[in-house]
């Protein structure tokens, strides 16, 4: 149950509800670069026929959770940048010479409009740009309230939370340039998922949170494996999480495992997909065994059963 006395990132008002874990249909949007002249007044020359000709932006609607896609073909040499609401996104290499920038969204982020504006700058100065709306649908998120025992509930606190900052903060800001994922993401465990993503948590009547991952009930010692090929950046034991793993996926995609009983794997192992990582366990901010996966886009906690489909230009084979 990471939740956020572990957040080292903007707050924003939480907006809420919907059914979580709704299916998303994956629409692509292709759209055109406009050409809005050179800085040079010179009429347009054939180096914009070599240019990025197409932005694709996909889920078509997503919803709070969602990973959303910038895809842009071919950009050549041309210099591309991505903003969304007027912040820069990391832009990273793709297959077939085209490059991606990833937007990660989360139930603090407002349902609603928001902008994704690129720009392609071409060695000669030409510009394109092209702006495009996106609506995030609510994630109508359900309620849950949980009972810790006093000596768990005490676990959290300033303290530990600074303690959990400093760990993770190192790990989920990694940026590496390649990926290193492959197709889709695979569930970590066998186990029923008990608590879906982005559920509203109350803690002892209190301290409202949300839930920043999904739950798996396994038995202790079970088997945990990495959902995905990685690195593994983390693997300690921390106040809240308990005994964590997390693994460097590249591209500013990193997955947690917590609440492990026992490491498999150290820090800077190389994982595939499927690789036993770690045992089930209940350590830290938990009332049994348990087992809680994240899924981090450029820091922000986004569902990780999105990244279990096949979507194109990021996990469809
Ligand atoms: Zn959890």
């Amino acid at each position: 149950m990471r939740n956020s006395p572990t957040r080292f990132r903007r707050s924003r008002a939480t907006t809420a509800i919907r059914i979580a874990g709704a299916s998303v249909a994956v629409a692509v949007a292709t759209l055109t670069f406009v050409h809005l002249g050179s800085v040079t007044a010179a009429p347009p020359t054939p180096t914009l026929e070599a240019f990025a000709e197409e932005v694709q932006i996909s889920p078509d609607a997503p919803v709070q959770g969602d990973t959303v896609t910038v895809l842009i073909a071919a950009p050549g040499r041309a210099r591309v940048t991505v903003q969304f609401d007027g912040a820069a996104v990391p832009i990273f290499s793709a297959p077939g010479g085209a490059v991606r920038a990833l937007i990660g969204t989360d139930p603090d982020m407002a349902a609603g409009s928001h902008s994704v504006r690129v720009t392609a700058k071409a060695a000669n100065g030409t510009i394109h740009h092209f702006s495009r709306m996106i609506k995030l649908q609510s994630g109508r998120f359900a309620v849950r309230s949980v009972t810790l025992p006093a000596h768990t509930y005490a676990l959290i606190n300033p303290k530990n939370a600074a303690i959990e900052r400093e760990a993770l903060g190192p790990a989920l800001s990694r940026r590496t340039p390649t990926t290193l994922w492959h197709g889709p993401f695979q569930l970590p465990s066998t186990g029923v998922m008990d608590s879906p993503y982005g559920l509203q948590g109350f803690y002892n009547g209190h301290r409202a949170w949300w839930h920043m991952g999904v739950d798996f009930a396994a038995p202790e010692g079970d088997p945990v494996t990495a959902t995905n090929d990685g690195v593994v950046v983390l693997a300690r034991a921390l106040p809240l999480g308990g005994t964590t793993v997390v693994i460097d996926h590249g591209q500013g995609v990193e997955t947690e495992y917590i609440h492990l009983s026992a490491f498999v794997v150290r820090e800077g192992d190389h994982v595939e997909k499927g690789t036993v990582i770690a045992r089930v366990g209940a350590t830290g901010l938990v009332t049994g065994p348990s087992l809680h996966w994240g899924l981090f886009v450029n820091g922000i906690p986004v569902n990780p059963l999105f990244w279990t489909a096949a979507h194109p230009g990021l996990t469809a084979p």
